[in-house]
C-alpha cells in the first residue's frame, strides 16, 4: 500500500468544501457523472482515431445506493485511470482545481449554478471517499481512498472491467443523499439529457405478446436497466431531421406538467463566433408577465446547469420557455461578471436578432396565423421592443397594432391609414388607443363614429411601449380616447352645440364634477358631435399618465 499527502496549501481544504455551498450540496452528483461521461467520451474518441486498441461497446453509467453500506457508487465504463493518472489528476488537478476555485470565489452564491468546482465536491456529502479504476491501458486496477484529511492511500485492486468507480461513504449530516427518490429527483434536474446512457436500478417491461398467442395468454414480464435520460435531445440534432411532432415531444420531455401546447419554437444552430445551440418555444402568454417555474434551462454539453437565467439571456426572453446549450458561457463566475463578459453579450444579441429573424418570417409566411397568435405573444415582443435597442430596430417587421375591431397594422400600415384625417394642431399624428374596451365604448364609439381608427394597446407594459414608440418614431403622439374631446385630440372643423345656456352649463359641470368628487376629470357639454350623451366626462393624457405613474410606484 501506498500513502501520500495531497499537496496542500489552503491549510485544511475539505471543511471548507464541505461549508461551501452550503444549500447546494447536491451538485456533487452531477459534478460526479460529468466525470464518468467525460471519462466515456474520451474513451470513444479515442478508439475512433485508433489510439485506444478495445472496444467501445456500448458503455453506460451506472449510479447505485447501498443502504447497509451507507454509500453511493458511480460506476462508468470509460478510459480509467492509471496509478499515475490518479497521482496526477486526482491528487493533482482536481484537488488544486478545488481549491482555485474556493479561493476565487468566496462568495459562492453568485456563481452560475455552481458549476466546475469538480471532484472534490463529493466531499461536501461523504466522509470518505474511494475510487477504484482500470484503465483501457494495461496496467493494473488502483484503489484510491480518502477520508477528507490531506492524506489518501492507493493500492492495487483487482477490478477487471475498463472503467472507473467512485464510492461516497455518505456523511451522517447527508443521509438524504442515500433516498432513491432523492437521487432519481437529482438525477431527473441535472442528467435528463446527457449524451451517454445512465441507469439507476431496473424496471420491469411487458412484451408484447407473439403473434397468434392464444387469447388468455399472459405477456412476458422482463426486468431492464432503468435508464433516466435521453442522449439524443432534440437541441442536438438538426431542424430538418425534426418534425413539428417532435419539437412537441420535445417540449413535453422538458416540462412534463405543461399540459398546455406552445405557439411555436425557434431552434437556435450557432458555431461561429461561439458554440449554441437551442430550442425556445412561445408559451400561450396573453397579458401575463410572470416568470413561472417552466423556465428556460441552460445546460452545458447536455448537462443541466441552472434555470437561473437572469444575466444570460436578454430580460424580455426569460418570458419564453426551452433550452440554451453553450459550452462557451463561463459559468463559474459570478453573475455579475458575466453579465459585463463579451460572450455573452454577443451570445444575448444573437439570440435577439434570431428571434426577430423568426418573427418576421413567421409573419410574412402566414399573417393571418401570426395575428391569432398576437394577443399570446405581444408581451414578449413588446417587452423586447422596450428594452433591447436592436430589437425595436427590427420590429417594424414584425410588431402588430390590434385596432379595437379586430384589424392588425404593421407600424407602416397604421400610419398610411390615419395620416390623411388624425392630425392634430401641430400637425402631429394622433394615434388615438384604447386600454380597455368594455371601459372606454362610449369614447371608442364617438373616435369610430367620426372615422378614426382606435388601437387596442391593452398588455401591462403598453405604457411603456407607448413612451418608446413617442420617443424614438417622430411626429406622433398617442392619446387614449378618453383624453379630452375627441375634437380637441384631432383637428376637425365640425361642431355639434348644446342647447343649454352658458349659466345651466355651469351649474350642470359643477354638480357633476363634485358627484363624482375627482378634480382630475373634466366635464365636456360645449361639443357632443359623435355621441347622443347628454356630457362627456375626460381626463387629459397628462393627469391619467402621471396617476398611472404613481400607480406603478413611480417608475417611469
Ligand atoms: P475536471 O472534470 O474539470 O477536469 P474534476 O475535478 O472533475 O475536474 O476531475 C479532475 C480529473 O480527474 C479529470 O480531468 C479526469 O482526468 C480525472 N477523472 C475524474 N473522474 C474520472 C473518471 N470517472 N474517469 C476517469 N478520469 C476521471
Ligand atoms: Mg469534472
Amino acid at each position: 500500500m501506498n500513502k501520500g499527502n495531497i499537496n496542500v496549501s489552503v491549510e485544511n481544504i475539505f471543511p471548507l468544501i464541505k461549508k461551501f455551498l452550503y444549500s447546494d450540496h447536491e451538485i456533487f452528483l452531477r459534478e460526479l457523472i460529468s466525470n464518468a461521461s467525460d471519462a466515456t467520451l474520451k474513451l470513444k474518441h479515442l478508439t475512433s482515431i485508433g489510439d485506444a486498441k478495445v472496444e467501445y461497446g456500448n458503455p453506460k453509467i451506472e449510479v447505485k445506493i447501498n443502504k447497509d453500506d451507507n454509500t453511493l457508487h458511480i460506476i462508468d465504463q470509460g478510459l480509467g485511470m492509471t496509478a499515475d493518472e490518479v497521482e496526477k489528476y486526482i491528487n493533482q488537478v482536481a484537488f488544486s482545481g478545488a481549491e482555485e476555485f474556493i479561493n476565487q470565489h468566496q462568495d459562492a452564491d453568485g456563481i452560475i449554478g455552481h458549476f466546475g468546482l469538480g471532484f472534490y465536491s463529493a466531499f461536501m456529502v461523504a466522509d470518505k471517499v474511494e475510487i477504484i479504476t482500470k484503465s483501457y491501458k494495461d496496467e493494473p486496477a488502483v484503489h484510491w481512498t480518502c477520508d477528507g484529511s490531506p492524506e489518501f492511500t492507493l493500492e492495487n485492486s483487482d477490478k477487471t472491467e475498463r472503467g472507473t468507480e467512485i464510492i461516497l461513504h455518505i456523511a451522517e449530516d447527508s443521509k438524504e443523499f442515500l433516498d432513491e427518490w432523492k437521487i432519481r429527483e437529482l438525477l431527473n434536474k441535472y442528467n435528463k439529457f446527457m449524451p451517454i446512457p445512465i441507469k439507476f436500478g431496473t424496471k420491469k417491461e411487458t412484451l408484447p405478446l407473439p403473434e397468434g398467442a392464444a387469447e388468455d395468454a399472459k405477456p412476458e414480464e422482463i426486468e431492464v436497466d432503468d435508464i433516466i435520460n435521453n442522449t439524443n435531445p432534440a437541441w442536438t440534432k438538426v431542424p430538418s431531421e425534426l418534425s413539428d411532432e417532435d419539437y412537441l415531444n420535445f417540449y413535453r420531455e422538458l416540462y412534463p406538467m405543461q399540459f398546455e401546447e406552445p405557439l411555436f419554437h425557434i431552434h437556435l444552430n450557432v458555431d461561429y463566433p461561439f458554440n449554441l445551440t437551442g430550442i425556445l418555444f412561445f408559451p400561450k402568454l396573453g397579458n401575463n408577465i410572470n416568470i413561472d417555474k417552466d423556465r428556460i434551462q441552460l445546460y452545458q454539453n447536455q448537462v443541466f446547469v441552472t434555470d437561473e437565467v437572469k444575466g444570460i439571456v436578454p430580460d424580455f426572453l426569460m418570458l419564453l420557455r426551452g433550452v440554451i446549450d453553450s459550452p462557451d458561457i463561463p459559468l463559474n463566475v459570478s453573475r455579475s461578471y458575466l453579465q459585463a463578459d463579451g460572450a455573452v453579450k454577443k451570445i444575448s444579441a444573437h439570440i435577439t436578432k434570431k428571434v426577430a429573424d423568426k418573427m418576421s418570417s413567421l409573419m410574412n409566411q402566414n399573417r393571418e396565423d401570426y395575428e391569432q397568435k398576437w394577443n399570446d405573444i405581444k408581451v414578449v415582443i413588446e417587452y423586447g421592443m422596450i428594452s433591447e435597442d436592436k430589437f425595436f430596430e427590427k420590429s417594424d417587421k414584425f410588431a402588430l397594432y390590434p385596432t379595437v375591431d379586430g384589424k392588425y397594422f404593421t407600424w407602416d400600415e397604421l400610419n398610411a391609414s390615419i395620416k390623411d384625417n388624425q392630425t392634430n394642431k401641430d400637425g402631429k399624428l394622433v394615434i388615438l388607443y384604447a386600454s380597455d374596451v368594455d371601459g372606454q365604448d362610449q369614447y371608442i364609439q364617438i373616435a369610430k363614429g367620426k372615422g378614426y381608427e382606435v388601437i387596442l394597446l391593452d398588455s401591462p407594459i403598453s405604457s411603456h411601449l407607448i413612451q418608446k414608440l413617442e420617443s424614438t418614431k417622430e411626429n406622433v403622439t398617442f392619446v387614449r380616447v378618453d383624453a379630452d374631446h375627441i375634437n380637441n385630440l384631432i383637428e376637425k372643423d365640425e361642431v355639434k352645440i348644446s342647447k343649454l345656456s352658458d349659466d345651466d352649463k355651469e351649474k350642470l359641470k359643477t354638480e357633476i364634477t363634485e358627484s363624482i368628487n375627482n378634480k382630475s376629470y373634466t366635464i365636456q357639454l360645449e361639443d357632443l358631435s359623435g355621441t347622443d350623451a347628454p356630457f362627456i366626462i375626460t381626463q387629459s393624457e397628462f393627469m391619467r399618465r402621471m396617476k398611472d405613474m404613481q400607480a406603478s410606484g413611480g417608475a417611469g
